[in-house]
Order: structure tokens, then C-alpha cells, then sequence
């Protein structure tokens, strides 16, 4: 049984009041365990800790730094199998997606351990005055990470490899649904060689006043975030009280757009992809589908039978495509999308409604002939729901994908590359998957436009959220 307490500079405590808040296993509603929840003051704590490891964490060699964190990769390589097992238990999605996030969760250790030795600088003679512009970079301070429950392991990962890599100290606060991976992986990094307070968690049922404490502290000089654009918001203004760093991964609605040229086969298995990897939790998940009409039904056909082929059940049982969604709240705002929708005058494919009786289950479900005014279209939906609308022209068709507050992740499907690029190019998106249904990769900078966020994670970029540029002006 893995320990449920807070870990603050390499001890772990109960919270300051004793409280504790119960974590669900989606499948069956059971608890499977109860946390410490921090106070405000159990943050300043795990803040304390975090500056008292700040100078000999930031002080040691690139290579040093680096190999901590190789480590770490090896270490959480050995473990994909309990990793996953635990994702599976307290989020719910099916093992090869608990699968599939633990050996990308692990890559940003492997991937950041190569970039802490490549944090360059830059050196130049000033063209008016001949004195040396000497640029370098460095630990931005201590940094506050916030993440989601739909990806337990990997949206921790995705900020404290690269924090670490840049010399930086955090303080984590996971999601109270799936706080057990984040505290799971403290023995491992232990064991790769973190040294006490470099990693702190803070798991709380008061996440706003527990947050807010931290960022109000003055030796917090970083807040990154992947949750909803609401409370990015919130944190945006919080964090402008001390003018602190911010990286925000916030919310998506990704329209997946198909061309009559497109090939149907791979548009169907980039569609399965952007649709149902994580069972639609996760902000790249293909929100709005945009199939040509000359190709709508060819395309809707196999789309439906793909979705009717896969399995739904409790994840962590064999053969078992699709598990339940993370609690009540998200199946029943999944359900009410469709209703809206069906009310609307979209058409039922496949599925449509919750099974009833225990765990958070929602089946594969396509709609056809969706309106543009369902809600659906303008909010994520996140769950296994896909909505598909029709076009005739490229120019309408773009139109009406930009047409959001959002700007992650785009997806095209065309046969001809020069209609593809010009069509890339043209999407308000941080990131565009052409012909492809996947986007996310540790090498590539993550991240979005608009009120998709701010900042990159992964790729070189992730590192730079870390670190603060100083230039010194110098005469030899
Ligand atoms: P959320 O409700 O915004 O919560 C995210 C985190 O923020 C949780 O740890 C939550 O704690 C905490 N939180 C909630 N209210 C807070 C407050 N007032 N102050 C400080 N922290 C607060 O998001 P979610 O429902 O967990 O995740 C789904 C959302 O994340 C979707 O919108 C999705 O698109 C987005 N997402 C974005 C990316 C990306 O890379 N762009 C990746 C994954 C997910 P509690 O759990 O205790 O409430």
C-alpha cells in the first residue's frame, strides 16, 4: 500500500488539520483511499522545503542534474506495468491508455535529462559601443505546478522534468480525483536521486486557497498549469500580484476537418485517435468533425463501426477499449451535451445514452448532422462523443474552425500536401496534426493559442518556462 500523506522536504505528514478526502475508483464507485489534504500552511511548509533545496539543486552541474533525471526515466521504464495499474484505478481509462500515458509520462524524464545539458546562451559585440553582450540562462525559482485529472502521471511530468532539468525546485498539487500516481512517483525520484525538497506534493481539497497561498509568497517565481481556461484565468490573476512566470496548458475544442481528397482509411484511424484516445478526457480530443459531403457517408460508415467495435468496461479487465469517465459530473455533463444536441435535430449513430447502475460509463457515441448552435460545438465535450457536421468549401469550412476562443490542436485529412500546408497555416492553432490524429510527443513544443494558453511544454521551449534570461553588459 503506497503512503497517502503530503510529501514535504522528503518527509511524509498528515495535513496541518488532519483532514483527509476520499479518492474514487470510477469503475465501481468504491473508495480506494483516503488523502492527507494540505492547508495553506502545509503549502508554505512544502514552500520552506523548497527554498531550503533551491541553491545546492540549481548549483549542481548540468550533467549532474541530468542524469537524476535518466535515471528517473529508467527507473519509471521498469515500472509501466504498477504505474499503469494505478492510473487505470483512480482515473479509469482503459490499461492501453494508462499504458500509453505512462511510457509518454516517463519519456519527458528521458527527454529533459538530454536537454539539462543544452541550456546555451549567447555572446555578441554590441554594434555601437564594441562591449560584449554575454546572454545566459538561468533557474527561474521556485515553481508551482497545478495539474489535471485526466492524464495523472504525464501532466506531472511534463513540468517537473523540465523544472528540474533547469535547476528549478516544485511544489506540485495534483487533482483530487487522481492525487495516488503523483504521490506514487516520490519513492521513485527519490530513488533516482532527488535530493529532500526539490519535489514536494501538496494534495488538498482546497486547491483554490492552498494555491493562492503559494503564489502569494515571494519566493515563487513560476506557476504552471494544465487544467481548464476558467481556473487558468483565476490563476493569471493571481499570479499578477507578484508578476510571476506562467505557463497555462488550458482548454481545447479541436476541429478535425476531412476533404473529399482525403484517404478514408487513415482519416478513420486519425479520427479514432483524436477522438478516442483517453476515451475523448483530454484537451487534444477532436471535438467538432468537419467531414466534406461528397465523402460524409463513406467517412460516417466506417467512422461508426470502428466506434461500435470497441469494448467498454472496467479498465483494468482485459480486452476493454473504453472505461468509465472520471465521476459523475463529467458523464452527466457528456450526457447532457448529447441531449442538447439530439434536441437540436443531430442525428444518433451509435449509442447516445449513460448504461445506468454503477461506475461512470458513457458509450461510444456519433451524432450526425450536428447544428452549429449546439453546445457541444462551442465547449469541449470530453468524453467518447463524436459530433459531425458537413462542408462544401475550404474557406467556409476554416472559417467555421477558427470560429472558437480556443486554439490548441487543429487535425486536416487531405491527399494533396499543398492544400494541407495552406490549410495548417491558416488554423488559429498552436498545434496541427496533418493526416495524423497524434500530436503529442516530448520532442515537440505542446501548447496552444488564443485561450488555449500561454507558454510550450516538451521539445526545447519546455525548459525556457524555467529559466529567466540575463544579460551582462561587459568591457574586457
Ligand atoms: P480544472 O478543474 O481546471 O482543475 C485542474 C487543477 O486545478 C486541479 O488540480 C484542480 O484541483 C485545480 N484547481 C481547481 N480550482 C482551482 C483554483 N480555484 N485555484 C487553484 N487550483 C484550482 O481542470 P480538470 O477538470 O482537472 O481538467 C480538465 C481540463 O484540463 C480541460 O479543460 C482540459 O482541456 C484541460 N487540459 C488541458 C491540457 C493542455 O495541455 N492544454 C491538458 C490536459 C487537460 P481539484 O482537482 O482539487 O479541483
Amino acid at each position: 500500500m503506497q503512503n497517502t500523506d503530503l510529501h514535504i522536504g522528503g518527509d511524509w505528514r498528515p495535513g496541518g488539520t488532519g483532514d483527509r478526502f476520499d479518492v474514487l475508483n470510477p469503475a465501481d464507485e468504491r473508495v480506494l483511499a483516503s488523502v492527507a489534504s494540505a492547508t495553506p500552511e502545509d503549502a508554505i511548509a512544502a514552500i520552506d522545503a523548497a527554498d531550503a533545496a533551491f541553491a545546492d539543486w540549481a548549483g549542481r552541474t548540468p550533467r549532474a542534474r541530468a542524469e537524476v533525471l535518466r535515471r528517473a526515466f529508467e527507473l519509471m521504464t521498469e515500472r509501466l506495468d504498477e504505474f499503469a495499474h494505478l492510473i487505470t484505478l483512480e482515473n479509469g481509462k482503459a490499461r492501453a491508455d494508462a499504458m500509453g500515458e505512462a511510457a509518454y509520462a516517463a519519456e519527458f524524464f528521458r527527454w529533459f535529462s538530454e536537454e539539462a545539458v543544452r541550456a546555451h546562451g549567447d555572446l555578441m559585440r554590441a554594434p555601437a559601443s564594441g562591449a560584449r553582450i554575454m546572454v545566459q540562462e538561468k533557474p527561474a525559482g521556485i515553481a508551482v505546478l497545478v495539474t489535471p485529472w485526466n492524464y495523472p502521471a504525464a501532466m506531472g511530468t511534463r513540468k517537473i522534468a523540465p523544472a528540474l532539468a533547469a535547476g528549478c525546485p516544485v511544489v506540485i498539487k495534483p487533482a483530487s480525483e487522481t492525487p495516488l500516481t503523483m504521490l506514487a512517483l516520490l519513492p521513485l525520484l527519490e530513488e533516482a536521486g532527488v535530493p529532500p525538497g526539490v519535489v514536494n506534493v501538496v494534495p488538498s481539497a482546497r486547491a483554490g486557497a492552498v494555491v493562492d497561498a503559494m503564489l502569494h509568497d515571494p519566493r515563487v517565481r513560476v506557476v504552471s498549469f494544465t487544467g481548464s481556461t476558467g481556473v487558468g484565468r483565476k490563476l493569471l490573476r493571481a499570479a499578477a500580484d507578484q508578476v510571476l512566470k506562467p505557463a497555462m496548458e488550458l482548454g481545447g475544442n479541436a476541429p478535425l476537418i476531412v476533404f473529399e481528397d482525403a484517404d478514408i482509411d487513415t482519416a478513420v484511424a486519425g479520427a479514432m485517435q483524436a477522438k478516442m484516445r483517453n476515451l475523448g478526457e483530454a484537451c487534444t480530443a477532436a471535438n467538432r468533425f468537419y467531414v466534406h459531403e461528397t465523402v460524409h457517408d463513406a467517412f460516417t460508415e466506417r467512422f461508426t463501426a470502428a466506434m461500435a467495435a470497441l469494448k467498454m468496461g472496467d479498465g483494468t479487465d482485459e480486452g476493454v477499449d473504453v472505461g468509465p469517465l472520471v465521476n459523475a459530473e463529467t458523464r452527466d455533463k457528456v450526457a447532457a451535451f448529447v441531449d442538447d444536441a439530439v434536441a437540436r435535430g443531430a442525428r444518433v449513430k451509435l449509442g447516445g445514452a449513460a448504461p445506468g447502475g454503477k461506475g461512470y460509463y458513457y458509450p461510444p457515441t456519433v451524432l450526425t448532422d450536428v447544428p452549429a448552435d449546439a453546445e457541444c460545438v462551442a465547449d469541449e465535450i470530453f468524453g467518447p462523443v463524436a459530433a459531425i457536421q458537413r462542408f462544401t468549401d475550404e474557406a467556409d469550412v476554416l472559417r467555421r474552425a477558427n470560429a472558437t476562443e480556443y486554439g490548441l490542436v487543429a487535425y486536416v485529412f487531405t491527399g494533396d500536401m499543398a492544400r494541407g500546408l495552406r490549410v495548417c497555416e491558416a488554423l488559429e492553432y498552436g498545434m496541427v496534426g496533418l493526416n495524423r490524429g497524434l500530436v503529442s510527443d516530448p520532442a515537440a513544443p505542446f501548447g496552444g493559442v488564443k485561450q488555449s494558453g500561454l507558454g510550450r511544454e516538451g521539445a526545447q521551449e519546455g525548459m525556457r518556462e524555467f529559466m529567466e534570461t540575463q544579460y551582462i553588459s561587459a568591457s574586457w
